[in-house]
């Protein structure tokens, strides 16, 4: 793997008086107070939230400009110091989490979090690696505009994390992912060189794409200092409503009829299993089912609409009427407040927090053309059983992008660490479903550490190759995120 590769090479260039003299000099590029050293200090930044992946690190770092990104590179470029970027550090994937070995640097872009410039006339913000997304989103509403992108980990995930994962989310089916958000990036190489590509163009046919090579690439081929993203208009309002449904194939029907009554203004269309739902309701403070009966499948929508005086609600009000004649829906709730709407969102948004206090759960994050999501479920249900019978799927996602986030919770009673010893057969069992109906691992969380070994099982030999080739052509001393990706 080359992975392992870049790991050798960089022990093997490791002079280790060099390789000390680069890490002080590092420190002073910073200065002391952004130097950590300290490992209880350092901790937030060496494991992730749910204790899945936890490394060591020579240093974190915290720097203050993109020119002081651009000397620590140089600097760990010529002394081959593995460099792991991070921003909020909510990656489901282990993709910013230092190695075990201590011998990487953590590189936390979280202070570079200045909003350049937003041009509402243009429809074009420039922000800064370290900005939250949710104050993305607040820069743009102040402008009276819509950075549309949205993610349950908002308030903490960074606009350089989100372009690095190419992250999804709950907008995606209206306004596409991260990628189809941005315009430009401002990218520090691996050298040590700046890349001012903050373009604001809409059309630019002017050779390789480098934007779209370093959206997604998880750190491993560049660090994101900068974007210039796309704003839209805001909508006038916004109607949600949770519905409940008797089976999957009903969640498929209510999507196609959403699709057809709600055309553009379908904002979202996020579906949970039951089971889902009854986790929320149980482990999450101050929710409730606010619907008369529980049902297998319940769709949180959500209609926008251009102009003001009612429309989104009524339309959304129709639809759900035609779908309940249809026996399509069972029983349907749409908020009056922005209260409601918000107690309906949170409800979708604790899904991925309501599983921790259950026990364990073997992620996967995958996904299938659209049409294909109940075969998909009935699938995976067979293929689930037969790794470990009892096994509770825990059934949740976007589901008007074929993204499916099918986490399996350990059988009730079962041993936590026994359970998760089945991480390999259950992904490998889940896997093989989707491959078989053409849809992809990694939807939306990227490959990490956690899907490396499963990357190899379903891109062709060429495909790595070539994206091997691009990784050393861009990083020829393996430094940025080793072990990661491949
Ligand atoms: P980090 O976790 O810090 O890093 C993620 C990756 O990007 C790592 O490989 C890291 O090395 C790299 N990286 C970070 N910053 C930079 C940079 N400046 N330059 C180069 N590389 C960099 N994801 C979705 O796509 N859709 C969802 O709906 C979604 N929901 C989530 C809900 C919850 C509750 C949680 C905890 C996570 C969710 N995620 C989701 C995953 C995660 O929040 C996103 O992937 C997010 O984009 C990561 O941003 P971050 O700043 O936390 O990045
Ligand atoms: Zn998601």
């Amino acid at each position: 793997m080359s992975g392992t590769r870049a790991d050798s090479r960089q022990t093997m260039a490791a002079d280790p008086g060099m390789r000390e003299r680069a890490l002080v000099r590092m420190a002073e590029v910073v200065g002391a107070a952004h130097a950590i050293a300290d490992p209880d200090a350092q901790m937030p930044y060496l494991r992730e939230l749910r204790g899945l992946y936890a490394g060591k690190a020579a240093l974190v770092l915290r720097p203050g400009s993109t020119r002081e990104v651009a000397q620590l590179l140089a600097i760990a470029n010529e002394a081959h110091i593995g460099i792991v970027p991070q921003g909020g550090n909510t990656g489901l994937v282990g993709g910013q989490t230092p190695s075990a070995d201590g011998s990487q640097v953590v590189l936390s872009l979280a202070r570079l979090a200045r909003v350049r410039a937003v041009n509402a006339a243009g429809g074009t913000m420039i922000v800064e690696a370290g900005v939250t997304l949710a104050d993305a989103q607040a820069a743009a509403e102040r402008a009276e505009r819509l950075f549309p992108l949205s993610l349950a980990s908002e308030a903490s995930c960074q606009i350089g994390g989100v372009l690095a994962t190419n992250a999804g989310g709950v907008a995606v089916l209206a306004y596409g992912n991260a990628r189809a958000l941005t315009l430009g990036l401002e990218v520090v190489t691996a050298d040590g060189q700046v890349w001012d590509g903050l373009r604001t163009l809409k059309k630019d046919n002017t050779g390789y794409d480098l934007r779209d090579l370093f959206i997604g690439s998880e750190g491993t081929l560049g660090i994101i200092t900068a974007a210039a993203l796309k704003l839209y208009p805001r909508p006038a309002e916004t109607a949600v409503a949770l519905a409940a449904l008797p089976d999957i194939d009903a969640v498929a029907a209510l999507f196609r009829l959403a699709e057809a009554r709600g055309h553009a203004g379908l904002t979202a269309f996020e579906f949970m299993s039951r089971f889902t739902l009854e986790l929320v309701t149980k482990h999450i403070p101050g929710t409730r089912l606010p619907l008369r009966e529980p049902a297998p499948w319940y769709v949180l929508l959500e209609l926008s609409s251009p102009e003001p005086g009612g429309m989104a609600e009524a339309t959304l009000q129709r639809l759900l009427a035609e779908a309940a004649e249809r026996g399509v829906v069972s029983d349907a709730v749409i908020a009056a407040t922005l209260a409601q709407a918000q107690a309906l969102w949170r409800l979708r948004e604790s899904a991925s927090e309501a599983q921790r206090p259950e026990g364990g759960s073997i992620k996967h994050d995958v996904s299938v053309p659209v049409a294909r999501i109940p075969q998909f479920l009935a699938a995976a249900g067979m293929a689930v059983e037969r790794v470990c019978p009892g096994a509770r799927p825990v059934t949740f996602g976007h589901y008007g992008d074929g993204n499916v986030h099918y986490n399996v919770m350990q059988p009730a009673g079962m041993d936590k660490g026994a359970f998760l010893a089945l991480w390999e057969p259950m992904s490998h069992a889940v896997h093989d479903v989707v491959a078989s109906l053409s849809g992809s691992i990694s939807a939306e969380h990227g490959i990490g550490q956690m899907k490396r070994q499963e990357l190899l099982r379903f891109k062709s030999p060429l495909e790595i190759a070539l994206m091997r080739k691009i990784k050393a052509a861009l990083d020829r001393n393996g430094i940025l995120n080793p072990g990661k990706l491949f």
